[in-house]
């Protein structure tokens, strides 16, 4: 009986499993020529001062206008990119986009663009982080790279060489969805970050929420005793910021403030936050 209902069970999934591969395998081949057919996107989105107001951080976050499928998320491609080896140019687009966008700003907010794991080991990043720099004109102090837990999981000495390189060009180092892997904080604090994102499972548990808070409280008490900004990442009200605020951290994020926003909308995201009234003052 056990054996039939396994075999119905695995029926059951196969097509589905097709199904899935043949989205992968469109997905990819897609994927390949998007950026020739400028379908890749950069949308930004704000960091938010907690105890002085106003925009000071901006994240380019990538969006591909898929022909057929409309926006595919980055949860989507970035994962396919990574496997296929296309994120080495993608990446490379994203991070000399970004440079160009900012360096263009009337306002000297800096930018942060993220790199995934596969983009951290590549022996080319720190030179493509270099010519990014030159090319657009960019004070090295306004880029900022955010690098996820899982980038440095796998060689602590190489990490480390490969941060304090980047860390060398005068660019700033943010360790991105902190508290999403099985590092503790003391290991991560050895790795030279000027900012810690903390993941928004954490904020989604606020206001209630003990554990949430004791792990918030003790990042921004590490951070503040090493000199390291501590961020919020995906807080959507009221209450989580004024948590936030008592907890101590520096920066927020989320749609509370606003979502990622094409380039074209950040003057008026600008004006809206820097003025005493708006979200990031309340
Ligand atoms: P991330 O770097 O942690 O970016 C934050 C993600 O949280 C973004 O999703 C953003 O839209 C979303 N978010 C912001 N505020 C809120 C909120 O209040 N609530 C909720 N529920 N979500 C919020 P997005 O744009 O879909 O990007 C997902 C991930 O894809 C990013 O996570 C990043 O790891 C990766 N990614 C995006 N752009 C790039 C890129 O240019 N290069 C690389 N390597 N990875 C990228
Ligand atoms: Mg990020
Ligand atoms: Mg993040
Ligand atoms: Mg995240």
């Amino acid at each position: 009986r056990a054996k039939a209902d396994g075999r119905a069970t695995f029926r059951f999934f196969e097509p589905a499993l097709d199904e899935q591969i043949r989205r992968d395998q469109a997905l990819r081949s897609g994927l390949r020529t998007a950026l020739e057919r400028e379908e890749l996107d950069l949308h930004f989105q704000p960091l938010v001062g907690i105890s002085q107001p106003g925009v000071t951080c901006l994240e380019a976050l990538l969006r591909w206008r898929h022909p057929l499928r409309g926006m595919v998320p980055p949860s989507e491609f970035i994962p396919a990119a990574e496997e296929s080896g296309l994120i080495t140019r993608i990446g490379a687009w994203a991070l000399r986009t970004a440079c160009h966008e900012a360096a263009r700003w009337p306002w000297p907010i800096p930018v942060a663009v993220n790199l995934s794991p596969m983009q951290f080991r590549n022996p080319g990043l720190v030179q493509m982080v270099a010519n990014a720099l030159a090319e657009s004109g960019l004070a090295p102090e306004r880029l900022e790279l955010e690098i996820t837990e899982s980038a440095l999981l796998q060689d602590d000495q190489a990490s480390l060489s490969i941060l304090r390189e980047l860390g060398g060009l005068g660019v700033r180092l943010a360790l991105d969805d902190f508290g999403t892997g099985f590092s503790s904080l003391g290991y991560l604090l050895r790795f030279p970050f000027h900012k810690i994102k903390i993941d928004r499972s954490f904020v989604a548990g606020l206001p209630e929420g003990r554990e949430s808070k004791a792990v918030i409280r003790a990042v921004v008490s590490m951070g503040r005793s090493l000199g390291i900004a501590v961020t919020a990442e995906g807080v959507e009200t009221a209450e989580q910021l004024a948590v936030l605020r008592l907890l101590g951290c520096d920066d927020a994020q989320g749609y509370l403030f606003s979502c990622p926003l094409p380039a074209a909308s950040l003057a008026s995201l600008i004006g809206r936050l820097h003025r005493p009234d708006s979200a990031g003052a309340a």
